[in-house]
Formats: C-alpha cells, structure tokens, sequence
C-alpha cells in the first residue's frame, strides 16, 4: 500500500490559555471525539492529552496543555513542567483567548511566560465571538498586535463551530513537511485507563462544588472483558479524596450521589467504547494525594 507524501504536512501544535477559555472545547470540536474534560470550572485539565487531526493532506497533533497553576505541590509542578515541555515540542503556539473577557492579566500572562520564553510561531485564536458584537472583533484584534508578534488572528466559536476550518488552515501553514507521524485510526494517545478515569474524574466535576472536586483524583484499577460476554467490560476505579468528609460527599445519602456518577460515567463509557460497561466505583481517603509521587506516577501525571 504506497502512498506518495510529498506536500504533506504533519506536526505539534502546543495549546495555551489560562481556565475557561474554551481550549478543551475547541480540541473536541477539531477532533469530533471527546478527549479532554470540558466543564464549567477552572482548571479541570491536569494531564496533557493529545488529540490528532487526520487530514487528506496533513496531520495535526494537538497538545492540549492545562491552564498555568500557581502553587508548590507535587502535582502542580508536575502539571508546570508539562505545560512547558508541550511548549518546547511543538512545531506552532495556539493561544486562545476570551473575546467577551478581552485580554486579562492572566493571559498577558501566558503570554510573558512562555511565548517570549520560546522562539515559536504564535496563532491567537479569539474565542467565543458568538457572545460578542462583530464590531468589537476588530478592535480586539487590533490590540493584540501590540501584546505579542502573532503570526495570525482567527476569530473562532468553539461551541458555535465558527470558523474552525479557516482555524485549521491556518495552524497548517506553519506545520514542516513530513509524512503522518501517527496512524490512521490513532485518536489519541491516551492510555484507556487514563481516559476511562477522565471520564469519571469529569462526572465527580459536573455533580460536586467548592474543594471537592479539585481534591479527585481517579485510578482505573482494572478493565477486564467478561469471561462469557466479551462485548462486556468490567472496570474497577478508585476515587481518591483528600479528606473524609469529601468522601461523604461524594458517596452521598444512602450512596444516591455516587450512583449517579458512576451511571453517567457508565453510559458515556458504553457509547464511547460501543461496549457494555459494568463499572464498580470505590472512594478512597488519601490525604494528601497531591504529595504522593508513586500515587502521581500511577495516575498519569509524572512520567
Ligand atoms: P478550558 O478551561 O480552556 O479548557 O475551557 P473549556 O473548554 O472547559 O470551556 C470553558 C467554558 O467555556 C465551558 O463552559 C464551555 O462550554 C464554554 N465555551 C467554550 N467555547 C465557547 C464558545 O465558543 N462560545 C461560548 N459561548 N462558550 C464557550
Ligand atoms: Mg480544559
């Protein structure tokens, strides 16, 4: 089976922006298959994760990096330095920013840190132009000539679907030559155990508030297929929390709370594996577990 690549292009775009701007959003608008955590909080992308576009005449491979954390724990750390080496490996910087929000602090921010820190060619990606005036675009643009030496300017909705093809021909241009870097039916890289536990981790967000939900971590255990039935999956995962009354939370009044999580979690799971899922779910106090390396380790986060 040959394939003639010449003119084909394939690279690594890094994504950057602080919480809230819309980067997960956008990556699973590009990829058409759920990826990364999309929720209505801050900050709920720990893991890089990494989507790959297939293209008839190009492969683009997204690193979808979490929101700058501030803070000296392990696990912050940890999530720093993947921002950072993400930056490092990618052939061109997607920052997306908040067309209702403007430029904030934070995001001149972004920009201080790591685009002036590495010689890479920029894209701005002005999100979610759907709440916004069309007469404001320009001026906002404008500004942003001044913050940074962009390449481009794309004014985008990411749950509106806007423009996201001129989007991905722009981020084109600025990829090398070379032939695919992935196969064909590879979407992400992901290890199923880690993106079976995003999917949880993501259920836990959307149904607890306050602390709880940045004290989760998850750890799928185990995936078998059934002994008789092997269109059967049987998972077993752990929900750690850092503290006991977390774990009353989320077990909830006679367990209702965690029954709704694993159910929801459950029914993504058999749409997005095409399987039938038995999942068991435990909670587990661990204080601390941002501290714990072999924890972190375990869970994906240190490499
Ligand atoms: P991230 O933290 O940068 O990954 O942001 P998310 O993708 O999790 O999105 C944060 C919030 O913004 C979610 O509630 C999204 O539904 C919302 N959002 C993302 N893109 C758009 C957009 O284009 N338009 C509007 N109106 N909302 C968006
Ligand atoms: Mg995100």
């Amino acid at each position: 089976n040959f394939q003639n690549y010449e003119n084909f292009r394939a690279g690594f775009v890094a994504i950057v922006g602080r919480p809230n701007v819309g980067k997960s959003t956008l990556l699973n608008n590009i990829i058409g298959t759920k990826l990364s955590i999309v929720s209505p909080r801050p900050q709920t992308t720990r893991m890089r994760i990494l989507g790959v576009k297939h293209l008839p005449d190009a492969q683009i491979i997204f690193l979808d990096t979490p929101g700058v954390q501030k803070g000296g724990d392990l696990l912050t750390k940890s999530v720093m330095e993947s921002v950072v080496s993400g930056i490092e490996s990618a052939d061109v910087i997607l920052m997306v920013i908040d067309a209702e929000a403007g430029w904030t602090k934070e995001d001149k921010e972004i920009v201080e840190n790591y685009l002036k820190k590495v010689n890479k060619p920029a894209i701005l990606a002005i999100n979610k132009i759907d709440k916004i005036k069309r007469d404001l675009v320009l001026p906002l643009i404008e500004e942003s000539t001044k913050i940074y030496d962009f390449k481009e300017f794309v004014p985008i909705s990411a749950i509106k679907n806007l423009n996201i093809d001129e989007l991905i021909e722009t981020i084109k241009k600025y990829l090398p030559e070379s032939p695919p870097l992935y196969p064909e039916d590879q979407i992400t890289d992901l290890p199923l155990k880690f993106y079976i536990a995003e999917i949880i981790r993501e259920k836990v967000f959307l149904n607890t508030r306050q602390e709880v939900p940045y004290s989760v971590a998850v750890e799928v255990e185990s995936i078998k297929e059934g002994e008789k039935n092997k269109n059967l999956l049987i998972i077993d995962a752990v929900i750690y929390v850092e503290k006991e009354n977390h774990k009353g939370i989320i077990i909830g009044k006679q367990g209702q709370m965690l029954k709704k999580i694993g159910m929801q979690a459950r029914e993504e799971l058999e749409f997005l594996l095409g399987k039938k899922v038995h999942l068991n779910l435990y909670v587990k106090v661990k204080e601390r577990w941002k501290e714990d390396l072999p924890l972190l380790r375990e869970l994906g986060y240190n490499q």
